[in-house]
């Protein structure tokens, strides 16, 4: 019962997959790039030439994909896991996608027999790599239970946030708001910079001030004022501005969905949209200071 079939190595499957390796699971992985493949050959894993090959005789069944399409597709368009997945097998799915999909997806898994959570993360690439990630979890109990052992491996905090698809919700809500803040504090240091000050000695003061937050603490958006930050690699790495941006989406979706006012988010939204059409796509979220900088 210690075999995992891991579907999508990118910038958090990856070193999580390598993750799992360590904590003595035997993992065959599937990715539709081959670097990412080779990487995770490397440390261990068999490489399956499909999703479909790689979830034959898993146990459990994880995917780390970019958005809700992909996890439809995987699980129910192309992929076509519930035809394959081994008969008992738990579905895991860690990628942040719109709370609806997660719930229909899980139903049509448990048409076909299989428990499956949403299992959304929280703690960037660098708890990836460090096996410190937050799970947000969406689905029984017992499911839960059954993941625990692994998603321990992975991360350090697991929260059982409700039923299928609360996991989502609860992680969409605390995307928003890592944008609001991230924006705040690209903003908050573009103006002391303007002004004469010290982007570190800004930093430092808001840090030990009551505008300190998790930007400042841990993924400062001013280049070289922290070391290992992807701020400070030309914004290279970390999380993806488009895939802040389908967050948003998705909050902005859920606030129309529960008629909950989300100004900020919306504001948020408009300003990663602007960046991403500028360029900055690819780029991780924390370049947003790139918009407000003087060109
Ligand atoms: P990424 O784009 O780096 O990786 C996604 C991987 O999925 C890619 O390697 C891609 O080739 C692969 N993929 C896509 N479709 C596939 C398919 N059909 N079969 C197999 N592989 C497929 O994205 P990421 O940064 O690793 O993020 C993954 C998810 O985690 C996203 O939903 C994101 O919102 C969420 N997330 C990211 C971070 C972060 O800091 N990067 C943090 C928390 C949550």
């Amino acid at each position: 019962m210690n075999h995992v079939a891991f579907i999508g190595l990118g910038h958090m499957g990856g070193p999580m997959a390598l993750n799992l390796i360590k904590g003595g699971y035997r993992l065959t992985v599937f990715d539709l790039v081959p670097a990412a493949l080779d990487k995770a050959r490397e440390g261990g894993a068999a490489v399956a030439a499909s999703a479909a090959e790689a979830v034959r005789d898993a146990d459990f069944v994880i995917s780390m994909l970019p958005a809700s399409p992909h996890v439809e597709d995987l699980y129910l368009g192309r992929g076509q896991l519930l035809a394959h997945a081994k008969p008992g097998a738990l579905l895991i799915d860690c990628s942040t996608i719109a709370t609806q999909t997660a719930v229909e997806v899980s139903k049509a898994a448990a048409a076909k027999g299989f428990d499956m959570i949403d299992a959304p993360v929280s703690g960037g690439t660098a708890g990836a790599a460090a096996g410190t990630l937050t799970f947000i979890v969406g689905g029984t109990d017992a499911a839960l239970e059954r993941a625990r052992p692994l998603l321990e491996k992975m991360g350090k905090n697991i929260f059982h946030a409700g039923d299928h698809g609360a996991g989502q919700t609860a992680k969409i809500c605390n995307n928003m708001l890592l944008a609001i803040h991230m924006i705040g504090t690209a903003e908050a240091l573009n103006l002391g910079v303007s002004l004469g000050l010290d982007p570190g000695v800004l930093s430092e003061i808001i840090q030990k001030s009551s505008g300190r937050n998790w930007s400042t603490e841990l993924y400062n958006p001013w280049p070289g004022v922290m070391e290992n930050v992807p701020a400070s690699r030309g914004y290279e790495g970390g999380f993806g501005v488009d895939l802040m941006l389908k967050d948003l989406g998705l909050a902005l979706e859920a606030g129309l969905q529960g008629k909950a006012p989300t100004p900020l988010g919306a504001a948020a939204r408009n300003l990663y949209h602007l960046h991403s059409q500028a360029g900055g796509g690819a780029l991780d979220f924390s370049s947003i200071l790139k918009l407000l900088q003087k060109h």
